[in-house]
């Protein structure tokens, strides 16, 4: 029988089939069909005792949010496993949200008063420079341009930079195959800043989130996502059957917790609460519980910086 598609009616049907896929991932379940990849599972979550954290005195910013009466956190709202925003009840999860929650209950604040905010990578910098956030946790990576402008308590994890293709896509194995592709990745990222100065010849593609850089791997728009491994593999976690992460670590990505640069008060009271949740088993817990699942190694927590 005579088909009567024309390339543009292909064209809609794909991008049909990718708008169910992007409406799965934004629901956080699998591929119509298969069952759901396993998520962070409420249950398995430890909850962190709250600490009477009076004897810290002298943070300008403790001392707003406590006459505020709450935290604002800052965090990534599109990163499955790390920093996701559940779009019907509004509440964050992943593993850098454990650690905001364990480390604001060392300062005294319970999970019920820490307000999570989107921030996007380019704009962390501003949002604690302004006092938008009181602290910021999102997959920030420490290093010495960012510390001019904001403190970092930490690292508290250490990720490294990857890539992530189509799992059809056979061209690709690591960043010196990126010459003449389309490369994607967050503006202001420092993945994005790596592949601006060290593979100008690859086609770079700057969006506010990384999620919106999937979509358009998972369309075809672009060629590659590239940022932390830890990251990658939480998006190639939620469509195995679609999506790959390849090749090897190409940085070293240390994490650590965004503060106002000069209130040295709340950085020490930030390692000294990633310590204690550290030791006391909390930290990997909270792992095992979030990123764990998406396949990420399971690390030691790496040695506090406190310069
Ligand atoms: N860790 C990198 C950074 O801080 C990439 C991840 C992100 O953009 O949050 O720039």
């Amino acid at each position: 029988m005579n088909r009567t598609t024309t390339p543009a009616a292909r064209a809609r049907g794909r991008l049909t089939a990718a708008a169910l896929l992007l409406a799965l991932l934004a629901a956080g379940c699998g591929k119509a069909g298969t069952p759901p990849p396993k998520g962070p599972q409420p249950s398995a979550l430890p909850s962190y005792q709250v600490q009477d954290a009076s004897s810290i005195t002298g943070s300008p910013t403790l001392d707003a949010a406590r006459s505020r009466g709450h935290l604002v956190v800052g965090a990534k709202e599109d990163q499955p496993y790390l920093g996701q925003k559940n779009p019907a009840t509004g509440e964050y999860s992943g593993f850098d949200i454990e650690i905001a929650k364990m480390v604001g209950a060392f300062l005294g604040f319970p999970p019920e008063r820490i307000q999570f905010k989107t921030i996007a990578s380019a704009n962390r910098e501003t949002a604690l420079q302004n006092g938008q956030v009181d602290y910021y946790v999102g997959t920030y990576t420490i290093n010495d341009n960012r510390k001019k402008l904001v403190g970092f308590a930490g690292p508290y994890f250490i990720a490294g930079q990857s890539l992530l293709v189509r799992k059809n896509d056979d061209s690709i194995h690591g960043p010196q195959d990126l010459d003449g592709k389309k490369v994607c990745s967050a503006s202001g990222s420092t993945p994005y800043q790596r592949i601006q100065s060290q593979y100008p010849k690859a086609h770079l593609i700057g969006y506010d989130t990384y999620s919106a850089c999937v979509d358009n791997l998972i369309t075809g728009q672009v060629d590659a996502v590239t940022t932390d491994n830890a990251i990658l593999l939480g998006y190639a976690a939620k469509v195995p059957d679609e999506l790959k992460v390849v090749g090897p670590l190409f940085s070293t990505e240390p994490y650590g917790i965004g503060t106002p640069k000069n209130d040295t008060v709340l950085r020490g009271a930030l390692n000294d609460a990633l310590e204690h949740h550290e030791q006391n088993g909390d930290w990997k817990k909270a792992f095992e519980a979030t990123l764990g699942l998406s396949g990420a190694p399971a690390p030691t927590p790496p040695k506090i910086d406190r310069y």
